[in-house]
């Protein structure tokens, strides 16, 4: 059975856990990065992205997770999560780990107060799935090898996959629906 590694430096990591642990998968928290050694696979939830930046620096997180990504380990960034696994960002703050072929913008709906919920079909994973958003991401361009899981009517991805590479802006580990978890389980 795969340990699925949970950043646990800053944000929601407890609300992944308790997701993955439900559908029966080991969870791991990881706080330094020689805990990566025994995992199959990596989430970096969401949170506050100029944090986890820094901290990802701090304790030395950056290439060691760079490495997982290019050795084909599947990770799941959710919110500042899909943040940090961007190429490029439209702001200068944070810089991210620069993992996968996207950009994306931050607070892409205003502040906190434009936070909001939307059913959405998830190509591939759920034909409903109510997205909850918290100030967050969307995505602005792509590479040609991301794959659209699904966009907003305005037509920004806001579900995005790069073969082991999985970016949501939103944040399923708070919808009481595990089916994004059992996806990325699936990978
Ligand atoms: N707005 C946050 C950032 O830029 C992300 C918010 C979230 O993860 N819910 O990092």
């Amino acid at each position: 059975m795969s340990v699925v590694g949970v950043l646990a430096l800053q944000g929601d990591f407890e609300e992944h856990t308790a997701v993955f642990e439900s559908l029966g998968a080991e969870c791991k928290q990881i706080r330094l990065p020689e805990q990566m050694n025994d995992i199959d696979r990596l989430v970096i939830p969401g949170g506050e992205s100029t944090t986890l930046s820094r901290l990802c620096s701090n304790y030395g997180f950056r290439d060691p997770i760079k490495t997982l990504a290019s050795s084909g380990m599947p990770i799941w960034g959710t919110c500042a999560g899909m943040i940090m696994l961007a190429d490029k960002i439209t702001e200068s703050d944070p810089i991210p780990l620069q993992i996968m072929d996207i950009e994306v913008q931050r607070n892409a709906f205003g502040r906190q107060i434009d936070s909001f919920e939307q059913i959405i079909p998830l190509q591939g994973i759920a034909e409903d799935f109510n997205c909850i958003f918290i100030r967050a991401p969307i995505v602005m361009e792509t590479g040609p090898a991301v794959n659209i899981i699904a966009e907003l009517d305005n037509g920004n991805p806001i579900a995005v996959q790069e073969g082991n590479l999985l970016a949501t802006s939103f944040h399923p580990e708070l919808s009481n629906d595990s089916r994004v978890h059992k996806y990325f389980l699936d990978l």
